[in-house]
């Protein structure tokens, strides 16, 4: 049945959902309070839609892994202790969820709604989508340690989907990175693997979603309040706004919209970093690289490069630290000399990934009859945002008592 359905927020989460509502055939209302869409966690990301590589960062022995990186200036992980109970309550969950079985549990339901992301994602470039710079070069992550790498090895499930590399076939698949052989341990490359630009994306959506029937723009800021027969009220610039079903998808902000419902959500910003580089046409690598040891990723994106990088737990602010975007400069001219020559052009970026502690996002109703949860896609949120709105879609039209947040 038809519904007018209320979507929040305009990062990949929120338009995608919209985008999956309104193939659905609703009505749908996008609330987003900046200026334009995609201009949050999802404007400068990494650009990796890597379907097959979605390992939650909670894992054994990561808590002793993050204390040895804490040493380097370089850490892909930096520790800021806060006295901020939310800080701390979203590390003690974190903590506990840094189990072998929890870590693989995790990571099987996040490849699920990879997969069904990809699925999806290819539906939507069939019928039109474009503009954002996608491609398939496929995803080859390096390893430079031996141990990881035969860890790595040993969690493939389809050889055909996930090949174990050789470092001199590593260098095969992505010549670019060919001078790292002696240092490399070797490689894993998902061939099906994609990239494109998130902002693009964002924006490629709200144009087809602008062309949609029954669809509405508002630029405005969005609050939910209690109501009566256990529902929440919808404001929209101040104002009641009338709706059958709300979907909010406002990234970290979530956890602010639904504090009056009573409703916390585990969520917290886990700060990092791109550089958007234009080396020589030559440099750029045509395959989408993981320099595991670093946690340093590498998208060429059109004629640019997209690196991204670096966990900052303790500082929820979107302000670039010099010292840490110094620090990635120095790991890009060691990793892919050619390409980092031009400082004065690299477009630092720093975004909040709004990460709840397993990894794992939040899909499904809330306690709220008429609201519906899209939040928590920390690293994952391009890779999972096709996945996300399709499972709100097929949700919205189902049982109302199943829910995910109680
Ligand atoms: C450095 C970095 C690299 C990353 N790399 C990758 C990658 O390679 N691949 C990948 O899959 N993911 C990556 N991610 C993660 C991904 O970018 C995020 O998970 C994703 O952007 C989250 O999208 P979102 O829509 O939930 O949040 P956002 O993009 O932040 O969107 C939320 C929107 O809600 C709006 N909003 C908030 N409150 C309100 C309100 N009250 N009313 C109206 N609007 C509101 C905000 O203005 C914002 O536009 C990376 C993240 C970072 C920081």
């Amino acid at each position: 049945m038809k519904q007018h359905i209320a979507v929040i927020g305009g990062g990949v989460i929120g338009l995608s959902t919209a985008y999956a509502l309104i193939r659905a055939g609703h009505d749908v209302t996008l609330i987003e309070q900046n200026a334009d869409v995609g201009l949050g966690a999802s404007y400068a990301n990494g650009g990796q839609l890597s379907y097959r590589y979605v390992t939650p960062l909670a894992d054994a022995g990561i808590p002793f892994q993050a204390l040895r990186w804490m040493l380097k200036p370089s850490s892909p992980v930096s520790l800021r202790l806060r006295a901020n109970p939310r800080q701390w309550r979203w590390m003690l969950s974190f903590l506990s969820a840094c189990t072998r079985a929890t870590n693989r549990r995790n990571a099987k339901l996040l490849l699920q709604l990879g997969l069904e992301g990809q699925a999806e994602m290819e539906i939507w470039r069939t019928e039109g989508l474009d503009g954002f710079l996608w491609r398939q070069p496929g995803k080859l992550v390096l390893y430079r340690n031996a141990a990881t790498f035969m860890k790595a090895v040993a969690g493939i499930q389809n050889t055909t989907l996930e090949q174990a590399l050789s470092p001199a076939e590593c260098a095969e698949v992505e010549p670019a990175f060919a001078h790292l052989v002696p240092d490399l341990a070797g490689g894993i490359f998902s061939p099906e693997d994609e990239v494109a630009d998130s902002h693009l994306f964002c924006r490629a959506l709200k144009i087809a979603l602008l062309n949609a029937s029954g669809f509405q723009y508002l630029q405005e800021k969005a609050t939910l309040l209690p109501d009566t027969n256990n529902k929440c009220t919808l404001t929209v610039g101040g104002r009641h706004f009338k709706t059958d079903q709300i979907v909010l998808a406002a990234g970290l902000n979530s956890r602010e919209i639904t504090a009056p419902l009573g409703i916390h959500l585990p969520l917290y910003g886990l700060k990092g970093y791109s550089l958007t580089l234009r080396p020589p046409a030559e440099t750029l690598p045509t395959v989408s690289v993981t320099d595991y040891d670093n946690r340093v990723v590498y998208a060429r994106l059109g004629n640019t490069l997209r690196v991204a990088a670096m966990v900052d737990i303790g500082a929820e602010d979107t302000i670039p630290n010099t010292k840490r975007l110094a620090s990635l400069r120095t790991l890009v001219q060691q990793t892919l000399p050619k390409a980092n020559t031009d400082h004065s052009s690299d477009s630092p970026w720093a975004g909040l990934r709004p990460a709840t502690p397993t990894g794992v996002p939040i899909i499904g109703r809330s306690s709220c009859d008429n609201l519906l949860l899209n939040v928590g896609h920390g690293a994952l949120g391009f890779t999972l945002a096709a996945g996300s709105a399709a499972r709100i879609a097929k949700l919205v039209a189902t049982d109302q008592t199943d829910r995910v947040q109680k």
